[in-house]
């Protein structure tokens, strides 16, 4: 069986493909209402009560029998006995005996015998009156202003699909059908770690050759936007005993990912691909750029494999290649409906080279009122401060040695979920 890296490059969709398949579908768990903001619905939702639960009255005013009401008009008001008073809320209202009204408020129940609802401003009531008679001046039409018992959902029906993802107007609808709690996809759970012997935590003291560790908190950061949850390790050295120490206290049930930053290129020290080499995780070339060298496969330390992906650790490569394999791999195991990015075309400001063999990932910014997009600072891969001003990556097919001013291009939106 030749190796990957004996086998040449993979495309992206080969690499995305190799990565996705080490993340199955995650599980279903129950959360209650407000806390299942962004997460994917397990199961279909049927309503446990119809939509509305009974006939109401969608006005303030008087619950009527119409056919009394016919003759009704400003020249000829015809004035009835209030029966009853119904406020929202009364579990116990009385029917409507026939030649009365009952004052009714807007969500409460329409007595059994009426069949419209008359406006306050259509009689001479004022507010907080009108409860022994009232004279109506319009006549209303049958069923007016009566919000209908299932007339939004009926008892039982399928309101919310599987696969939903939940915002506010359907855990809204959740709770309108009497749910506490939803069954929810379970997020898959990413350990993070970072290698480097050049690096320092944020907030220390750089020697000079140092440099601050950004991958870790950006990678943890993307994970959780990516609707997973993410536990950063402390960021080793390039020393193959203390990564591997690092992860053997970590790895185990409930972690579906490992996801570690650097240490996958072809130097020295690479400690990454020194430590997982013959322990099943593979190491290659995509052709890309940013982020070339990638590796992936299941660790097996110590029992069962436990899926891991490398990344390269210019920020930038480790930032796209996130985009580009991990996001969307992380949202499909958890069920989501539209695991990749949005992608839109716009033309082009400014002509581009691209290197011909290799999908390039351009960073850039859109002007989405215009239609177009520019590069954001230039290809480097450590141009981190141009990373943080681009809203979209221009997607530049791997054939493509030279794109002209104004021709369109494919354009992945990151500031849309
Ligand atoms: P490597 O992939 O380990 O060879 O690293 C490639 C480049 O990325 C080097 O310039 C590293 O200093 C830089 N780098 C690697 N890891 C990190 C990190 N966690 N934070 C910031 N820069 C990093
Ligand atoms: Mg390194």
């Amino acid at each position: 069986m030749s190796t990957w890296s004996q086998a040449g490059p993979r495309t992206v969709s080969e690499h995305a493909a190799a990565v996705a398949a080490l993340l199955p579908p995650t599980g279903t768990e129950p959360v209650a209402l407000a806390a299942a903001s962004g997460r994917v619905l397990a199961e279909d939702l049927t309503a446990g009560v119809a939509l509305p639960p009974f006939d109401n009255s969608a006005m303030d005013g008087y619950a009527v029998r119409a056919a009394e009401l016919a003759g009704a008009s400003a020249a000829a008001p015809v004035e009835l006995p209030v029966a009853a008073d119904v406020p929202a809320g009364r579990t116990d209202v009385p029917a409507l005996a026939p030649g009365t009204v009952a004052r009714i408020m807007t969500g409460a129940p329409v007595p059994e015998g009426a069949d419209a609802i008359v406006p306050v401003e259509q009689t001479d009531a004022r507010p907080g009156g009108g409860l022994d008679r009232v004279r109506i001046h319009e006549a209303p039409q049958p069923g007016a202003f009566v919000r209908r018992a299932g007339e939004d959902a009926a008892a039982g029906a399928v309101v919310l699909r599987a696969g939903t993802v939940l915002a506010a107007p359907q855990i809204g609808l959740a709770a309108a059908v009497g749910r506490a709690e939803l069954p929810v996809r379970r997020r898959p759970h990413v350990l993070v770690l970072s290698t480097g012997s050049e690096l320092v935590a944020p907030g220390g003291t750089l020697a000079p050759g140092q440099i601050y560790e950004s991958n870790g908190t950006m990678l943890a950061v993307a994970v959780r936007e990516a609707g997973a949850t993410a536990e950063q390790l402390s960021f080793v050295p390039d020393d193959v005993e203390r990564f591997r120490a690092v992860l053997a206290e970590r790895v185990g049930d409930g972690v579906d990912l490992v996801l570690t930053s650097g240490g996958v290129s072809a130097g020295a020290y690479e400690v990454v691909k020194d430590a997982m080499t013959g322990h099943g995780v593979e190491f290659g070339k995509v052709a890309m750029q940013p982020g070339g060298p990638q590796g992936c496969g299941r660790l097996e330390l110590g029992g069962t494999g436990v899926a891991t992906v490398t990344l390269p650790g210019n920020p930038v490569s480790s930032q796209v290649s996130f985009e580009v394999f991990v996001r969307p791999a992380l949202r499909a195991a958890a069920g989501h409906p539209a695991p990749a990015r949005p992608v839109v075309t716009a033309r082009l400001s400014g002509a581009l080279s691209s290197p011909a063999g290799r999908r390039q990932f351009r960073r850039g910014l859109l002007d989405a009122a215009a239609g177009t997009v520019s590069e954001v600072g230039s290809t480097g891969s450590h141009l981190i401060a141009a990373l943080a001003r681009a809203d979209c990556l221009i997607d530049l097919p791997a054939d493509a040695t030279s794109v002209a001013d104004g021709e369109q291009v494919a354009v992945w939106l990151l500031d849309a979920p």
